[in-house]
């Protein structure tokens, strides 16, 4: 195990990366977490895929967690008889509730939310296709709406519609996503990505759905409704992460808002101890290219500069023709801007008080990293709540999460700056378990004699809850009591 990126890389697979070369070729160039975008594809590929995943990664000896992010209520348009149609700038157009699903034509089409025409109102403006068509709503004829087109092109079957300024009012899981929970929770998915929650109620359902399902991943939200970012800090709360979804969201609020909100939800997912993944369009021109923009590479700096844990790239891996190439433009951009120091510096909650005793361990842990040469961080943690807390403070030390869990080796791949050992003792007393530890990293190449290691760790008759820091010299350390 070399370690050096911090940053996890979440990539969607695709048609790019379908053939088991493809999938082989992208989990060697480091991917941490593979997305499964349920929009497309069914529930025997997404099984297969996941278990795929699982069967490459380990025997690479690779830690690969899996995304299940579901669709949700995005709002679409129906199709045309021809499959697309052309639109001028200034002509009359017609979304239209009562029209038949494959009916279009250049002068209307079908809506498969057959409650827009209730949610729409006369000056509203509505974004087709991720914003290149632009309509405004004339009126309202019962399940019509008639829209005079501001910005024209060609419109294809099955684009998205969203409303400037946000506020539709479908529910956030669709009968679809409550299915697709079941799928998600037969295949042990490590998180589940909810679509445009309004509430931290859409994540509690969401929840509640995968747990009576039998799943046991974390729920991250989407964050790509305008309303969701006036509740942001219950829906973080709500979930174990959040993603800055910027496709959906910057049709919502406006591109030019994007960068404060990016700035913010990462910040405050920090503070509140969640995980943030930053989305959408990171290497869009990598699709066609071989190298990134410049522009690309400051976003993905950027991010990192902003605290994410992780990065996301969506169609360059899923329908790119480059998926390895992108994957390793963003290990090398992450890398370097990883060195920059503002990064690797905190102000470790100075002012702050802490609630339980692995959050007080993790916060100690943190502060004596940053004001001793340690070289590792050895957690050797349960659920991963030690590490979590942990790479919620800035640092340039690498935190190896030590567990017996496969469950928790997988969650941990989306922390910053977490690397999962898997991490079985059957002794405990805690010389044994110090040295083992410190033997595991020793033989992982990550510390050598003489560095200076944390250990945390928690007495064994309370399972589960750290409780002790230690500092320990490599080669130094106390020798386990002969039984
Ligand atoms: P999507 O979500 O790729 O599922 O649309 C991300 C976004 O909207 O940015
Ligand atoms: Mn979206």
């Amino acid at each position: 195990m070399i370690v050096r990126r911090r940053t996890k890389i979440v990539a969607t697979l695709g048609p790019s990366t379908n053939s088991p070369e493809a999938l082989d070729a992208i989990i060697n160039a480091g991917v941490d977490v593979v997305r499964l975008n349920f929009s497309h594809g069914n529930p025997a590929e997404h099984l297969e895929l996941a278990e795929a995943v699982r069967n490459r990664a380990s025997a690479y000896g690779r830690q690969v967690g899996v995304l299940a992010d579901m669709q949700g209520p995005k709002i679409r348009i129906a199709r045309f008889t021809t499959g697309k149609v052309f639109l001028e700038d200034d002509a009359e157009f017609i979304l239209d509730a009562a029209l038949g699903s494959d009916e279009g034509d250049s002068e209307q089409v079908g809506i498969d939310y057959k409650q827009l025409p209730h949610d729409v109102k006369r000056g509203d403006t509505l974004l087709l296709d991720d914003g290149r068509i632009v309509f405004w709503v004339k009126r309202i004829e019962d399940q019509r709406i008639v829209c005079r087109v501001v910005v024209g092109g060609e419109l294809s079957n099955n684009k998205g519609i969203n409303r400037q300024g946000g506020g539709l009012s479908a529910a956030a899981l669709t009968e679809k996503d409550k299915a697709d929970i079941i799928i998600a929770a037969k295949m042990q998915a490590d998180y589940v990505a909810i679509s445009f929650p309004r509430s931290a109620a859409d994540i509690n359902l969401a929840r509640q759905l995968l747990r009576e399902a039998g799943g046991r991943g974390g729920i991250i939200a989407k964050i790509e409704r305008a309303e969701a970012l006036e509740v942001i800090d219950e829906i973080i709360l709500a979930s174990d992460g959040v993603m800055v979804a910027r496709g959906d969201l910057g049709v919502e609020v406006g591109d030019a808002a994007l960068p404060p909100i990016q700035k913010r939800i990462i910040q405050h997912a920090r503070r509140l101890n969640r995980v943030v993944i930053t989305a959408t369009q990171m290497m869009e021109s990598m699709i066609t290219n071989a190298i990134p923009t410049r522009a690309e590479v400051f976003d993905i700096a950027n991010a990192v500069l902003d605290g994410t844990d992780a990065v996301m790239l969506s169609g360059e891996t899923a329908v790119g023709k480059h998926p390895v190439k992108v994957i390793e433009a963003v290990d090398r951009i992450c890398l370097e801007a990883e060195q920059q120091r503002e990064i690797r510096v905190s102000r470790h909650r100075m002012d702050s008080k802490f609630e339980k005793m692995d959050e007080a361990i993790a916060m100690g842990a943190m502060y004596m990293a940053n004001h001793v040469d340690v070289k590792a961080i050895a957690a050797l943690t349960e659920t991963g709540a030690t590490p979590l807390w942990m790479s919620r403070i800035s640092s340039g030390i690498p935190i190896f999460a030590l567990t017996p869990h496969a469950e928790t080796c997988q969650k941990v791949t989306l922390y910053r700056g977490v690397y999962p050992v898997s991490f079985i003792v059957d002794h405990d007393d805690h010389a044994s378990l110090n040295k083992e530890a410190i033997d595991e990293l020793q033989r992982r190449g990550v510390v050598r004699e003489g560095d200076l290691v944390i250990i945390t760790t928690g007495d064994h008759e309370v399972k589960g809850s750290t409780n002790a820091l230690k500092l320990v010299r490599v080669g130094e350390m106390e020798e386990p009591k002969q039984n």
